[in-house]
């Protein structure tokens, strides 16, 4: 397109023919997303939800300039080829399941993050999305004589079983073991958080910075300072998780059986925030976040009679590492900015699927 649109007519004639391979004709790519754009451009912006008409953040073919235009057609090629991969998922039952995960966060797997990763973890991050592993389940598929029976139990063995429902895994403690090692995680940023909110919520410790303006421009909002947290009604919050043995609802809210993962409360606010994490197989997060709610739903009612303000926040991430949306929400809603529920979500991932990898290794190793 450099070439081709080059204002110097010598250029413009000396266009080189673009080799690009057997599948993909470069020129052809191109002509098409030019006019899909043009005809974009006729149809115009349509309304999408509350916006006002005709209102679009949308650069228009016409309008742009030719750095502009080489920009639009390598995001519409790119729109254009993700199209077709999912087109293709949605068809396939086994490999296209991720395409039926709801409220999952988006993963991307950039280069620089694939470099850093170990090429034992990236064999398994793949084939167990799209469920490759030589499971007992695939195994008979594949070959005429593998049962496809788990060693351990005798129930169908599929990868959804090993990793989420095999009940003496379950019993040997490895579900538990994963379940722990992702809330560890998620513990270890949540009180920092509420130590820092602890501190910067004391009264002695408000400044009020008068921010000045110069004359003649806008004064700037405060985007970042005020960002809205649960936490930032009291500075005398505790925190409390079922971890080695330390948890248990505490004893002067209310006396429970129950122990949620997280608890987090203020004497003084009268509030109680109850945390309760879960590790399901992915196409099952939903289903977990409702049971969860639904376990905690007579607790919450029980600390409103007496007094309390309970909120109650089941999130999952899933045993392969695709975090659900409900883990961000909570995190938001805690006062974590964008940087730091990334981060915290990529740890929480990483714990979720290298759990997981373990089981498969020890399942694996059991088989032999
Ligand atoms: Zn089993």
């Amino acid at each position: 397109m450099t070439l081709r649109d080059s204002k110097d007519p010598v250029i413009k004639n000396t266009q080189p023919d673009v080799r690009s391979g057997r599948k993909w004709t470069a020129n052809l790519a191109v002509e098409e997303a030019e006019s899909r754009l043009k005809h974009k451009e006729m149809v115009g912006a349509t309304q999408l939800g509350r916006q006002g008409l005709g209102w679009t953040t949308h650069k228009w073919w016409s309008s742009s300039s030719d750095k502009e235009r080489r920009k639009l057609v390598s995001q519409e090629i790119r729109e254009a080829e993700e199209e077709k991969r999912l087109a293709t998922a949605v068809g396939q039952a086994k490999q296209g399941a991720w395409t039926r995960w709801e409220n999952v966060e988006q993963r991307n797997m950039s280069w620089s993050v694939l470099w850093q990763m170990e090429p034992l973890r990236i064999s398994f991050l793949c084939r167990s999305t799209y469920d490759l592993l030589p499971t007992p389940a695939n195994l008979s598929v594949w070959y005429e004589d593998k049962t496809d029976c788990c060693i351990a139990c005798g129930k169908k063995g599929t990868l959804q079983h090993i990793l989420s429902a095999c009940t003496p895994a379950l019993a040997s403690g490895m579900y538990t073991w994963r379940h722990n090692n992702v809330l560890g995680v998620l513990v270890e940023a949540v009180k920092l958080q509420v130590d820092q909110n602890n501190v910067s919520q004391a009264p002695t410790n408000t400044k009020r910075y008068i921010s000045f303006v110069k004359e003649g421009s806008q004064s700037r909002s405060y985007s970042s300072s005020s960002r809205s947290s649960i936490l930032s009604s009291a500075d005398d919050w505790c925190i409390r998780a079922d971890l080695d043995g330390k948890g248990g609802f505490p004893r002067e809210i209310l006396i429970t059986t129950l122990r949620p993962d997280i608890v987090i409360w203020s004497e003084a606010g009268k509030e109680v925030i109850i945390g309760e994490l879960t590790v399901p197989w992915e196409d099952n997060i939903d289903e977990a976040h409702e049971r969860k709610l639904t376990k905690y739903s007579e607790l919450r009612a029980e600390c409103k009679d007496r007094g309390w303000k309970a909120s109650c926040y089941p999130f999952e991430v899933g045993c392969r590492g695709f975090v659900a949306h409900s883990l961000q929400k909570w995190l938001r809603d805690l006062g974590f900015n964008r940087r730091e529920l990334k981060s915290v979500s990529r740890a929480a991932s990483v714990a979720a699927e290298s759990g997981s990898s373990w089981v498969w290794s020890k399942y694996i190793q059991r088989s032999r």
